[in-house]
C-alpha cells in the first residue's frame, strides 16, 4: 500500500515514509492510495480480540514495510498497557452506548494510537538510516501525556513537549512533568497555547533544522494515528451488530482536530455498516457548522469545560474533503488556497449533499454538558465533559440506540464533574499520588531562536554522552 497527498501532488510515500514524516512534501495530508473493503469478513471477526482484529485491519496497510509478525508484536506491545483485556470496553446506558476509550496509561483516548505510533517509531529508527527522531509537539492537555508516556525510555527517540504555562489544569501538568526519563523535555512556555503552535510551526519551517535535528511530530494529522482509531469502530461495531443484529449503527464522536471522527468515516468506507455517525462539537462549532450549511469559517477558539475540543481548525477535515471530492486533489488544494487567502471557504451542494450523507451534527453548550453528566452519575454512570458532548448529541438526533465515544476518565476533569454533581469522580490512584512525586519542566519565553538553542543543547549533550559509552 502506497500513500498520496490530499492536495493532489503525485508522489507515492511508503508507510514507513508516512509514519516518519506526518506531512505530504506540499503541506497535504497522507491518506492510501485505496482503501479496502472488509464487508466479507465482517462475519468471521466477530469473536476475535481488540489485537487480532486490530491485526486484520491494519496489514493491509503495512504491508512491505511490517512483516505479520512485526505488526503482531508491535499490537501486542502497545495494547499491553491497557488496564483491561478488552482495551475498549462498552457500558449499556439508557440511549445506548457508552464506548470506553480512556483505559490506557494516560486516561484520554489518545493512549490507543499514540501506543502504536511510538512503537513504530521504534521499530522504523531500529531499522532505517535515520539515526534518530526528536518529537516537538505543542499540547493543550491530552495529547502531551499520551505522547511522552508512549516514547518515554525509548532509544534514538527524544520529545520536546511545550505547553503554555499555567494554563493546562494541575493534573495534567503533573502527568507530563513527573515523566523523569532523559528522553521526556517538558518546557512551559510563558504564553497561551497558540503560542506553543506557532513555535511548533516556526522550527518545522526551518527546513535546515529540521532536517540536522531529525524533528519529527506526533499530532493528530500522522495516518498512524487515524489508522489505529479505526479499530475500535469495528471492535465495537462488531459488538453490536451481534447483540442487536437488525438495529442499525449509530456512532457519536466529540470532535475537535476531526481525527476520530474521520477514523469512523473510514470504518464506513472499509465496510463496517455505519448508518450515521454523529459529530458533536463544544462552542467551538467550526467542524458542526460546515457539516450544517457548507461554510468552513474558523474563528477564535472559546475556553469551554471540554478544552480538548477547544479548537479552531481542523486539520483532518481536510481527509474528509479529499473523499468527498471524489479524491480530486486539485480541488482540495483550490479550498485550502481559499482558507489561506480568505480565511474560510464555501462547499458547493453536492460536496455537501456528500458529507450529509454520512454525517449530522449538533454543538453542544457548558450547560448541557453539566446536565448531560448530572443525568448519568443518576443512573450510576460517571463521564468527562468531552463524553458528555457526545452523549447530549447523540440524543439530540434521536436516531436510537447510539454508541457514544468516551474520550477521557472522568477523574481527568475532577472540576466539571464536582460542578456538575456536588461529588467527585471515582479517583485514579495513579493521578493521586502524582502530586508527590518528583517533577521536572524547564521555563522559556516566546521565542524560537530561545527554544532552537535548548534543543540543540540537550540532543548535543545526550548524543556525546552516547558517545563516550
Ligand atoms: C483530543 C480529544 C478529543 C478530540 O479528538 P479529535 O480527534 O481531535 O477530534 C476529544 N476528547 C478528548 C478527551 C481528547 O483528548
Amino acid at each position: 500500500m502506497k500513500y498520496i497527498s490530499t492536495r493532489g501532488h503525485n508522489h507515492l510515500y511508503s508507510f514507513e515514509e508516512a509514519v516518519l514524516r506526518g506531512l505530504a512534501m506540499d503541506g497535504g495530508l497522507l491518506v492510501p492510495q485505496s482503501l479496502p473493503d472488509f464487508s466479507n469478513q465482517l462475519d468471521y471477526w466477530t469473536d476475535l480480540s481488540y489485537q487480532q482484529l486490530a491485526f486484520e485491519i491494519m496489514f493491509p496497510f503495512v504491508e512491505n514495510c511490517l512483516s505479520g509478525v512485526e505488526l503482531k508484536h508491535i499490537i501486542e506491545q502497545s495494547y499491553a498497557v491497557f488496564d483491561t483485556p478488552e482495551i475498549t470496553p462498552l457500558t449499556a446506558f439508557d440511549g445506548g452506548y457508552i464506548l470506553e476509550l480512556y483505559h490506557g496509561p494516560t486516561f484520554a483516548f489518545k493512549d490507543i494510537a499514540l501506543q502504536f505510533l511510538g512503537n513504530l517509531f521504534d521499530h522504523f529508527l531500529g531499522k532505517s538510516t535515520q539515526p534518530e527522531l526528536n518529537i516537538v509537539g505543542a499540547t493543550s492537555g491530552d495529547t502531551g501525556s499520551a505522547a511522552i508516556y508512549a516514547v518515554k525510555g525509548k532509544e534514538n527517540v527524544r520529545i520536546f513537549m511545550l505547553h503554555p504555562k499555567g494554563k493546562i489544569s494541575p493534573v495534567q501538568a503533573l502527568q507530563m512533568t513527573t515523566v523523569l526519563e532523559p528522553n521526556v523535555y517538558n518546557i512551559a512556555i510563558e504564553g497561551d497555547f497558540d503560542d506553543c503552535q506557532s513555535l511548533v510551526k516556526a522550527l518545522f519551517n526551518d527546513e535546515p533544522f529540521r532536517k540536522n535535528t531529525y524533528l519529527g511530530a506526533v499530532n493528530s494529522i500522522n495516518w498512524a494515528r487515524i489508522l489505529a482509531q479505526v479499530v475500535y469502530y469495528f471492535y465495537a461495531g462488531l459488538q453490536h451488530l451481534k447483540s442487536l443484529p437488525d438495529k442499525p449503527l449509530f456512532f457519536s464522536v466529540p470532535t475537535g482536530n476531526f481525527g476520530d471522527a474521520f477514523a469512523g468515516y473510514l470504518a464506513k468506507k472499509m465496510g463496517l455498516p455505519i448508518q450515521q455517525l454523529i459529530v458533536a462539537t463544544n462552542e467551538n462549532a467550526i467542524v458542526a457548522r460546515v457539516i450544517q450549511d457548507g461554510r468552513y469559517s474558523p474563528t477564535k477558539a472559546v475556553a469551554t469545560l471540554s478544552p480538548a475540543m477547544d479548537i479552531q481548525v481542523s486539520s483532518n477535515f481536510e481527509r474528509l474533503l479529499f473523499y468527498v471530492l471524489n479524491q480530486d486533489g486539485e480541488a482540495v488544494l483550490f479550498l485550502m488556497n481559499q482558507l489561506q487567502r480568505k480565511g474560510c471557504f464555501e462547499l458547493n451542494r453536492n460536496c455537501l449533499e456528500n458529507i450529509q450523507k454520512d454525517f449530522c451534527a449538533y454543538q453542544i453548550s457548558n450547560e448541557e454538558t453539566l446536565e448531560q453528566i448530572q443525568q448519568l452519575k443518576q443512573q450510576g454512570i460517571e463521564i468527562d465533559p468531552h463524553t458528555a458532548v457526545g452523549v447530549v448529541a447523540a440524543i439530540k438526533a434521536k436516531l436510537g440506540k447510539t454508541l457514544c465515544l468516551a474520550t477521557a476518565h472522568p477523574a481527568k476533569f475532577k472540576e466539571a464533574f464536582v460542578s456538575a454533581t456536588g461529588v467527585a469522580p471515582e479517583p485514579i490512584a495513579v493521578l493521586e499520588v502524582l502530586k508527590s512525586k518528583e517533577s521536572r519542566c524547564a521555563t522559556a519565553p516566546v521565542d524560537v531562536e530561545t527554544l532552537k538553542q535548548y534543543m540543540e543543547l540537550k540532543i548535543n549533550e545526550t548524543n556525546s554522552r552516547k558517545g563516550l559509552l
